[in-house]
C-alpha cells in the first residue's frame, strides 16, 4: 500500500512529466472511483491543462487549469502508470487518461481509490482531502506543531500516528520503524509520553519517510515509470521481520495485534507501559548514526 514516500516520489515524476499538457479524454471501466458519471467527468476534464501536481499524505493533486483539481487515491494498492504515444497499455487498467500528444497514464485500482474532478472553489469543501492532516514533509511541521497536535490526546500513539486527520501520510507500513525508532509501544497513550519521546518520535518520522523518498520509495511499490523503489524490507528496522534479532538489543521482534492493525516491535525496547528507559547498550546508538548518514 502507498504511503507517504511513494505518493511523494509519484507526484514529483508526474509534475516533471506532465506540466503544461491538455486533457484529451478520461476513459474508466469501472466509474465508482470517480465522483460524477464518467461521461460527465470526461466531458468536465476535457481541454483541461495541467498545471502542476503536488500530494498531501497518501493523495496526489493535479491542478488543472481552468480552476479545477483531479484529487486521486490509490486506496490500499494501485499502480498509476506513464505511457508514451502508441505503447501498449496495461490491460487490467480501469482508469485511463489521455493528453492531445497521445501520451497520458492508467490506473489499476487493486481494491478501493478514488479518482475526484473537483472545481478549485470547492477543493475546502471536498470531504476526503479537507479533513487531512498535516504532512510530515512539510516545512511548517516542526517539533512544536507536532506537540501542539499531541497536546491533551487520549489515545493510543499508533492510532493517533495513522489517523489521517491528525497526519496525513503514515500507513501500516512506515509506522512500524517510526515506533521503535522513538522507542514506543504501538498502545502506548499519548497521555503518558515525556517530551523527550515526543521529540524521539518527532524526528524519526521525519527521518523515516525522509530517508525512503530519497531511496525511491518501497520495493513493493512501483513509481509513475513502473520501476520500484529501493527501500526494501532490509531496510526495515523491525517492521515485517518478526521472529528476527532487534537491531538494538537483539531481542527477538515480535508480531502482534493492535486494534484492527499488526504491529512489529520489539518487547524489549518498545515496553507498553514502562516509563524509564533501559540502557540497551551501544549498539543501537552506532547502527542510528549510521542511519542518520544515509
Ligand atoms: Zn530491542
Amino acid at each position: 500500500m502507498p504511503e507517504l514516500p511513494e505518493i511523494t516520489v509519484i507526484a514529483k515524476q508526474m509534475d516533471k512529466q506532465l506540466r503544461g499538457k491538455t486533457v484529451a479524454g478520461v476513459e474508466d471501466s469501472q466509474p465508482k472511483h470517480l465522483n460524477m458519471p464518467i461521461e460527465e467527468f470526461a466531458e468536465k476534464a476535457k481541454g483541461k491543462i495541467l498545471n502542476s501536481v503536488s500530494s498531501r499524505g497518501k493523495w496526489l493533486f493535479m491542478k488543472l487549469e481552468p480552476e479545477c483539481f483531479m484529487l486521486i487515491n490509490l486506496g490500499m494498492g494501485a499502480e498509476i502508470l506513464s505511457f508514451e504515444v502508441n505503447q501498449k497499455l496495461p490491460e487490467n487498467a480501469q482508469f485511463r487518461l489521455t493528453f492531445t500528444d497521445k501520451t497520458g497514464f492508467t490506473i489499476h485500482f487493486w481494491w478501493f481509490g478514488y479518482v475526484h474532478l473537483v472545481p478549485e472553489k470547492d477543493l475546502a469543501k471536498h470531504k476526503l482531502t479537507s479533513q487531512l492532516g498535516i504532512s510530515p514533509t512539510e516545512e511548517s511541521f516542526t517539533l512544536t506543531h507536532f506537540k501542539e497536535l499531541l497536546a491533551s490526546r487520549k489515545t493510543s500513539i499508533k492510532s493517533f500516528l495513522l489517523d489521517q486527520k491528525n497526519i496525513a501520510g503514515i500507513g501500516n507500513v512506515y509506522v512500524q520503524d517510526i515506533l521503535f525508532r522513538a522507542r514506543l509501544h504501538p498502545n502506548r497513550k499519548i497521555s503518558t509520553m515525556s517530551e523527550e519521546e515526543k521529540e524521539g518520535l518527532h524526528k524519526a518520522i521525519v527521518e523515516v519517510l525522509n530517508r525512503s523518498i530519497k531511496f525511491g520509495g518501497s520495493a513493493f511499490e512501483v513509481d509513475f515509470y513502473g520501476k520500484k523503489g529501493k527501500s526494501a524490507l532490509d531496510d526495515f528496522l523491525v517492521g515485517y521481520k518478526p521472529g528476527k534479532p532487534c537491531p538494538r538489543c537483539e531481542t527477538t521482534i515480535e508480531k502482534i495485534r493492535t486494534g484492527s492493525t499488526a504491529s512489529y516491535i520489539c518487547p524489549k525496547c518498545q515496553q507498553e507501559n514502562k516509563k524509564e528507559r533501559e540502557s540497551v547498550g551501544q549498539a543501537f546508538d552506532r547502527k542510528s548514526a549510521r542511519y542518520a548518514e544515509d
